[in-house]
């Protein structure tokens, strides 16, 4: 079984991942970048709940 990662922000497909051993993906149209991507199959419901633990991790990363 082949699984496609694709970008939560955009859905494009041409996620790189640059440190093997830290997976960060990077998105090439858009720019987007983290450790989470979307897996074939339930797309948008992933990118919806990807996105609200977007929302999430960027409060706790400002925190005040
Ligand atoms: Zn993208």
């Amino acid at each position: 079984m082949t699984k496609t990662s694709s970008c939560p922000r955009c859905g494009s497909k041409k996620m790189k991942i640059h440190n093997p051993q830290a997976p960060i993906w990077e998105c090439s149209k858009c720019g987007y970048s983290g450790s989470v991507v979307v897996e074939d199959g339930n797309l948008e419901k992933q990118i919806k709940s990807l996105k609200k633990m977007d929302k999430l991790s960027k409060k706790l990363i400002r925190g005040r």
